[in-house]
């Protein structure tokens, strides 16, 4: 396989804050349809990689190609409409909306300001609508304010928001932090169902989760990766161990 036949190809990207490296050379590669999970300890450069993705953090050095395209090169919002979407640990909803007018609120209307004001609720759009709300297990409570949601909830409609984007990679930030075990399960089956359409990338610490949903495991040490492989080869390799283990 060729390094333009992934969706994402990072190489050597580096990215130093006064002479700190926070990344060091990465060189990481997402497939289409892939689910990979990026693990590593506290201050690893796991946030770091998905801020200079989504062109929050500009690289030091090194290149980011999504769908071929030099990410680096590009500002935050033309990264969003090239497709690829970022979740945050805290979920940006709009409170006082439904859940319906969130999802609407979302929908793209196209790159101009003239097309925003011709935004039509059609029924192409009701649909899409209702297509994710179901995804995310909110269809019953359409009519709901989101405020009033359960923690799980919001965070599953903040996922419905960028998915109502059509993004062809999702990078989502400890998607499952104080979810119960059955909303983590939910979780764990709305990430295989994402994956079937588009690549996704999950930073999690919860190990039962990750074996849930990786195809493969990234573990960031010190701004490098430490090992790569399915979660079984991880978890067995002596430097994820060690690192892990502090031995
Ligand atoms: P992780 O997400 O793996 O916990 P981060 O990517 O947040 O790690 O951070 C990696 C390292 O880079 C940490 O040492 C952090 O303090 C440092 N860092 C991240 N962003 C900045 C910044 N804007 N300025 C200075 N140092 C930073």
């Amino acid at each position: 396989m060729s390094n333009t036949d992934f969706v994402l190809a990072i190489e050597d990207l580096t990215v130093s804050f006064d002479g700190f490296k926070a990344v060091d050379g990465l060189n990481l590669y997402v497939d289409k349809n892939e689910l990979r999970v990026v693990i590593g300890p506290n201050g690893a450069g796991k946030t770091t990689v998905l801020d200079m993705i989504c062109g929050k953090t500009k690289a030091t050095s090194g290149s980011i190609k999504f769908k071929g395209m030099e990410l680096t090169k590009m500002a935050e919002h033309q990264i969003v409409r090239a497709g690829v979407g970022r979740k945050f640990q805290t979920p940006s909803i709009y409170e006082n909306l439904s859940v319906f007018e969130n999802l609407e609120i979302s929908f793209p209307r196209g790159r101009t300001v003239f097309g925003a004001l011709m935004f039509k609720r059609t029924a192409d759009v009701d649909q899409r609508i209702h297509e994710v709300a179901d995804m995310i297990y909110l269809s019953d409570l359409l009519d709901k304010e989101a405020g009033l949601l359960s923690h799980g909830q919001k965070q599953w409609l903040e996922i419905g928001m960028l998915l109502i984007q059509d993004p062809e990679l999702l990078m989502l930030d400890e998607p499952v932090a104080g979810m119960s075990v059955r909303e983590r399960e939910q979780t764990a089956d709305l990430l295989n169902r994402i994956c079937q359409d588009r690549s996704v990338i999950v930073i999690e610490h919860d190990m039962e989760f990750v074996k849930r949903i990786a195809h493969k495991v990234t573990v960031l040490h010190q701004g490098k990766i430490l090992s790569q492989g399915t979660m079984e080869q991880v978890q067995s390799d002596e430097r994820v161990i060690e690192v892990y283990l502090g031995h």
